[in-house]
């Protein structure tokens, strides 16, 4: 199978080096790429938002399977294009995708389901959003409605800091503060049958201790030793399925990777948040322990055909990924800083590998950051502390310029 992702961050690494694991591959490309993204597949300088620029690759390339990576391309109909052209892809159309791209949108989809979530309030101007927050009293909650890439969301209980952020944004959210854990869990479906992956916890704000702004994602685990037995049974019963069927019911259905925000709260799992892609850095430690090949599963997907698939297997054992920022993330990255000890950083066994999101190689070979989140520092291990161990002595071995990292990943639930 020829093979070519959209992308260019740690996530499409990871899904890169799972596929280039995969023996029916026979061709990986991915656009744009990284730096190391080109060590495992062919990368080609595409605007990934440009639909009709992907499906030209993909039909000069004869690509059997296209996996959309990133929300964007997936909101701007890239799906779409390559879709219409016949080609099998990996990822919602634009009308689905909506369930990320419109937080509103969403939220109509979860009520029309029964799905359960926060109580919340669509709100355009100031008057609407003072009520709202009123209602709800603090924390104030106040969401971006659109894409805003992991940092439209405003958690605060400073009634003016919440009003500020929803005149900023125009149309906004605003909801119930939800207490309790998250989890992260993807489900792959082909629009019918919906298969849950195992969950994982991210890390989102910039700093130790869940303090500083919000960010991308500083690093996660998978498994989650703590998670209540039964919860993906649960969540797929009360979560994905009825979210799944009632996009079909609507005429627009989801494929693709479906991703439920989950809070486990004192009165029961609500959802957060809606994703229509593989979630980073979740991905990095969900691929790492999946032993089934993963480009069967993703043309089974593109092509209607899951409820063929045998279950899905997974490795035993824990994966832990720890992002490695640049100075000022997340809110002024520095880029052009130079990299050193990416080599030193593997382990010759396999259980410690750099995934590359921000970087760039330059013309004297050297590689140089790029980006924001700049790598994704991932290993595994038997158990969460032995995983922990190793990435965090990957991480020793990097330097970057100012760079920065969370020392605490996975580290209470590794005790
Ligand atoms: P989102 O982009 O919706 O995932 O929100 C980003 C982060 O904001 C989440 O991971 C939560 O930590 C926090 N958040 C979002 N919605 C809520 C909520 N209703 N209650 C508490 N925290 C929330």
């Amino acid at each position: 199978m020829k093979v070519l992702v959209i992308g260019g961050g740690a996530r499409e690494h990871a899904l890169c080096r799972s596929l280039s694991q995969d023996p029916a591959v026979t061709e990986l490309h991915c656009a744009p790429g990284n730096a190391g993204i080109a060590q495992v597949a062919t990368v080609h300088p595409v605007d990934q938002l440009d639909g009709a620029q992907v499906t030209a690759l993909a039909t000069a390339l004869g690509a059997q399977l296209v996996v959309v990576g990133p929300e964007a391309p997936l909101v701007a109909g890239v799906a779409d294009a390559v879709r219409a052209a016949g080609v099998a892809v990996f990822g919602p159309s634009a009308e689905a995708a909506r369930l990320e791209g419109s937080k509103a949108f969403a939220k109509d989809v979860m009520a029309a389901a029964g799905v359960p979530t926060a109580r919340s309030y669509v709100c355009t101007t100031a008057a609407e959003a003072a009520k709202a927050l009123d209602a709800f009293g603090a924390p104030y909650v106040v969401k971006d409605d659109g894409l805003a890439a992991g940092k439209g969301v405003v958690v605060t209980s400073d009634r003016d800091e919440a009003l500020a952020h929803a005149a900023a944004c125009g149309q906004v959210v605003i909801e119930e503060y939800l207490d309790g854990p998250e989890v992260s869990l993807f489900a792959i479906t082909d629009g019918s049958t919906v298969l849950p992956l195992q969950p994982a916890q991210d890390f989102k704000r910039a700093l130790d201790g869940d303090q500083g702004p919000n960010t991308g994602g500083m690093g996660a685990y998978s498994p989650l030793p703590w998670a209540p037995e039964g919860l993906v049974e649960e969540v797929l019963a009360t979560v994905l399925q009825p979210t799944v069927d009632e996009l079909r019911r609507r005429g627009t259905p989801f494929s693709g990777l479906l991703y439920a925000g989950l809070a486990l709260t004192s009165r029961g799992t609500r959802v957060i948040e809606f994703n229509a892609r593989f979630g980073d850095p979740e991905t990095q430690v969900v691929l790492a322990r999946l032993r089934t090949p993963l480009a069967g599963v993703l043309h089974a997907s593109a092509t209607g055909t899951l409820d063929q698939l045998e279950p899905l297997r997974w490795d035993e054992g824990a994966a832990v990924t720890v992002v490695i920022a640049s100075k000022g993330y997340p809110a002024a990255p520095r880029t052009g800083d130079p990299i050193e000890g990416l080599a030193e950083a593997e382990a010759a066994d396999g259980t410690a590998y750099v995934l590359h999101a921000g970087t760039k190689a330059a013309e004297d070979g050297r590689v140089l950051s790029a980006g924001g989140r700049v790598l994704s520092v991932t290993a595994t291990g038997a158990g969460l502390a032995e995983a922990r161990e190793r990435a965090y002595r990957s991480v020793e071995r990097i330097s970057l310029a100012g760079g920065q990292h969370r020392g605490d990943i996975a580290l209470k639930a590794a005790q």
